[in-house]
């Protein structure tokens, strides 16, 4: 792992990738209690905004280049009016006049009852978090009884609703879940779903994490490839999972692995946090760590045209992550002390 550069002003090398994928996050409060996560421990730590704030947001930010929002939490799911809000961002356009491609992520324990609405009102794709498939060991992960029935049933409905492809997300950590790796795989197969691995990453709950925590992709390759043999399909350069199907072509996974191979070199994306802050890092908030080259990102402004564009500086954006906003005639600048940045967006 690099260490980080030191702090320094952004000189300026603006050919990174255009920021394309927004996530919004529309509440910190959460239905489960996860080991690893600390709004599991902790509870909602931030409060929310009306859906108006966020809708005015993605509505900006569409306007700047956005062609992919995912709604996220917290658990999404519990915010009532989440439907309504799914059929308001469906209205936006993408400066090219396409639909937004609209996806949410959820603990799935509410997605059984309401996928339906959620397709109807303009939603395209579900990704599921379920740490393991067994019932007992869903349960010590979550912290809540008889959860694994519910997020089995909203996988199901979701595929039959067309909430299509369905991915569920797996965060792998040694001593509670990396033997799940190959039941994951049998469950892609049965279940016709994309299972993504995600390696644990040291986030805002430190307590449970360290190097050793981590099952990294080589790990996950290994393991599964005993069970049958992966070929990997080509991805998109800005995809952060890698892809593979088995051999007999019956089921794919994907490894998110940005401990062990870090992307942040060709991530697109930008996050509302659920209190209306720009987020443009999950690493941006925690303190001292050295993951490599991450991302400021920026307006740039050329007369009647503005796009968010990344930054490869070097340095690591908890320390320099510099937004420049123009918004028509006003133009907000700050520096950001962690990686977070308010905004305020000026609508013309
Ligand atoms: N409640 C929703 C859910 O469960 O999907 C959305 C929020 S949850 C924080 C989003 C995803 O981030 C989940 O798949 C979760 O497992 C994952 N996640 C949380 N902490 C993580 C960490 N430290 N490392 C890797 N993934 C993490």
């Amino acid at each position: 792992m690099e260490t980080p550069a030191p702090p320094g002003p952004c000189r300026g090398h603006w050919k990174g990738n255009g920021i394309t994928d927004l996530r919004i996050s529309i509440t910190h409060r959460c239905n489960y209690k996860c080991v690893y996560c600390r709004t599991g421990n902790e509870g909602a730590l931030y409060g929310d905004l009306p859906f108006a704030d966020y809708l005015r947001m993605a509505r900006v930010l569409t306007g700047l280049g956005i062609q992919k929002v995912r709604i996220t939490g917290g658990e999404p799911l519990l915010r009532k009016g989440v439907v309504d809000f799914v059929r308001e961002l469906a209205k936006l356009r993408t400066t090219s006049g396409e639909d937004l491609d609209i996806a949410l992520t959820t603990n799935g324990h509410l997605l059984a009852d309401m996928a339906q609405p959620l397709k109807d009102a303009g939603l395209r794709r579900v990704t599921v978090s379920m740490d393991a498939v067994d019932p007992e060991r869903f349960a010590r992960i979550t912290r809540v009884p008889d959860g694994y029935d519910n997020v089995l049933a909203g996988i199901r409905v979701s595929g039959r609703v067309g909430l299509w492809p369905v991915k569920v997300n797996c965060v792998l950590m040694r001593g509670f879940n990396e033997d799940q790796i190959i039941p994951f795989g049998m469950f892609a197969r049965e279940e016709g779903v994309v299972v993504r691995f995600i390696e644990f990453m040291p986030l805002e709950e430190d307590r449970v994490w360290s190097p050793n925590t981590v099952v990294t992709l080589d790990e996950i390759l290994r393991r599964m490839g005993e069970y049958r043999l992966l070929v990997e399909i080509p991805h998109a350069r800005s995809e952060t999972a890698r892809r593979y199907r088995f051999e007999d072509g019956i089921g794919e996974i994907g490894i998110i692995a940005p401990v062990s191979h870090p992307f942040c070199g060709h991530c697109s994306r930008i996050r509302i946090t659920s209190d209306g802050k720009i987020r443009t890092c999950l690493y941006g908030a925690y303190r001292g760590i050295g993951f490599g080259r991450q991302l400021s990102v920026v307006v740039i402004r050329t007369p009647g045209k503005a796009r968010l564009q990344s930054c490869h500086n070097g340095f690591s954006c908890s320390q320099n992550s510099r937004i420049v906003f123009a918004f028509g005639v006003g133009v907000r600048q700050r520096l950001a002390g962690k990686g977070t940045t308010s905004v305020v967006p000026q609508e013309r």
